[in-house]
């Protein structure tokens, strides 16, 4: 990743920087969505630090589809900067060797999230434009946050990518504890939700899963779509759904479609979820795009101009997650070649970005594809049973692609691979992610089929 991450960002910042201050970078852990990058003396790490992290941040944010944050650290010259095993070992020491914490300016770009419940900081109502497109869930929430398990259980929010919903399910969780800092509030993906109760069957703990869960006081599941067709996982869930509200208490789930639209999904839940307040999220309009950008510009203390805001808000219509991404480029660039914010610079800063245009024309398929090249392996062999070697490799490096590339949930990767399971694909990933620490050639081999993904 960090090798397409560099080439990135050879295109993005001048040479003299690249040569001087990025090319000698390396990864040294990249886990729950936070990237640690080294740089050969403490002096690189403050110049990285203070003037590229936007860039960095933005970048990987980009190829991996998801919010990343990024630290810094010095590379310890007699130990390769990615250390074989133990990872978390490899990590812990990395960070012990972290300098100060980052400077406000770089700071900002980035997402902290506090464990105990799950809760994103950035992610409150305060921070959340209301438009025509997500009144009602908007509204919703609120009444949930303030009123648990009164009118709305459970409510269900709905609607596309990068609308809003993780959002809106943080800003509950925040507003309750805000009124009521007693409460237990817990948030969680629907994959949290499944590994922790496959640890739980596997360690024959599933009453202690169950206790856990139930005596929590609002539970947000995000992105439930991601449990069709597991049977325990749902069946579970029923029961911890059940338990939930009889004890009264308030339940959240957002989905990127309506339950009667979400296949192998067990009716009794379908009924359930619709049971409750089922609430969706619209694409926004103009105006609130650009309500939205302003909100933005103020949490990153930049004065936008109105006309780059309507240029932004025009160019990018659907997905919020990309009218920011736009965004922090635009502001990116501004900080990196001490400019200030124009129409001009808005629209260098959007035309430049292929990277964003080729990881849009990317389908699983296309990895697919890539993989069997470079690996003279056919596709049917590769979504097919064979335990060979020379066939679970590189169907290994497919999962993992899918996973870096296009931001894919075990469960899809599973079901583009032949129908495997979740755990086989987290298996895989895993043992992908962990040789790539030490073995050159497979490194060399993942960034082959990169290459042949993005045209290298
Ligand atoms: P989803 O979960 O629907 O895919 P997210 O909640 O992750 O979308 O939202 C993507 C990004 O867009 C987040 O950074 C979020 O803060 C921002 N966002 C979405 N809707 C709004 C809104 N109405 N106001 C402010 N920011 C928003
Ligand atoms: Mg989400």
């Amino acid at each position: 990743i960090w090798q397409v991450a560099l080439s990135d960002l050879e295109t993005r910042v001048s040479r003299a920087n690249y040569e001087t201050w990025l090319r000698n970078t390396e990864l040294i852990s990249f886990e729950d969505d936070c990237a640690t990058i080294g740089a050969p003396n403490s002096f690189a790490v403050e110049q990285l630090r203070s003037k590229f992290a936007a860039p960095i941040q933005e970048t990987l944010s980009l190829i991996t589809g998801r919010p990343v944050a990024v630290q810094f650290a010095v590379l310890n010259s007699d130990r390769p900067a990615l250390h074989p095993t133990p990872r978390r070992q490899a990590r812990r020491t990395a960070v012990a060797e972290l300098e100060a914490p980052p400077t406000p300016s770089s700071r900002q770009l980035e997402l902290t999230v506090t464990p105990e419940h799950g809760l994103n900081p950035r992610y409150t109502f305060e921070k959340f434009v209301v438009g025509a497109n997500n009144r009602l869930a908007h509204a919703a929430a609120m009444a949930v946050a303030d009123r648990p398990a009164d009118k709305f259980n459970p409510l269900f929010i709905y609607g596309g990518v990068g609308l809003g919903k993780t959002h809106l399910l943080h800003a509950i969780g925040h507003r309750a504890l805000a009124r009521r800092p007693q409460l237990k509030v817990r948030y969680v993906s629907s994959e949290t939700f499944t590994n922790d109760l496959i640890h739980a069957i596997r360690q024959q703990r599933t009453d202690e899963f169950r206790n856990r869960y139930r005596t929590i006081d609002i539970l947000m599941i995000d992105d439930i779509q991601f449990i069709a067709g597991k049977e325990s996982t749902q069946e579970e869930f029923f029961h911890t759904f059940n338990a939930l509200y009889q004890a009264g208490k308030q339940i959240v789930i957002s989905s990127d479609r309506p339950p009667k639209a979400i296949h192998n999904l067990a009716d009794r839940l379908r009924s359930r979820f619709e049971g409750g307040l089922l609430a969706d999220i619209q694409a926004p309009d103009l105006e609130t795009r650009q309500a939205i950008l302003a909100e933005k510009g103020r949490e990153l203390g930049v004065r936008v101009p109105d006309d780059v805001l309507e240029y932004v808000a025009r160019k990018i219509e659907s997905n919020i997650r990309e009218l920011e991404g736009a965004l922090n480029r635009i502001v990116a660039l501004a900080q990196l070649y001490h400019r200030s914010i124009t129409l001009d610079l808005a629209v260098e800063a959007l035309t430049d970005s292929h990277a964003e245009a080729r990881r849009q024309q990317l389908t699983p398929e296309a990895v697919i594809d890539a993989v069997s090249q470079q690996y003279r392996v056919t596709v049917p062999e590769l979504v097919g049973p064979a335990r060979r070697r020379d066939v679970v490799v590189p169907r290994q490096v497919a999962m993992y692609l899918m996973r870096e590339e296009l931001g894919l949930s075990l469960v899809e990767i599973g079901q583009r691979l032949g129908g495997r399971d979740h755990t086989t694909v987290l298996h895989g990933i895993e043992k992908i992610e962990q040789q790539l620490q030490n073995d050159g050639q497979l490194r060399g081999e993942v960034l082959a089929v990169r290459e042949r993904l993005y045209g290298g």
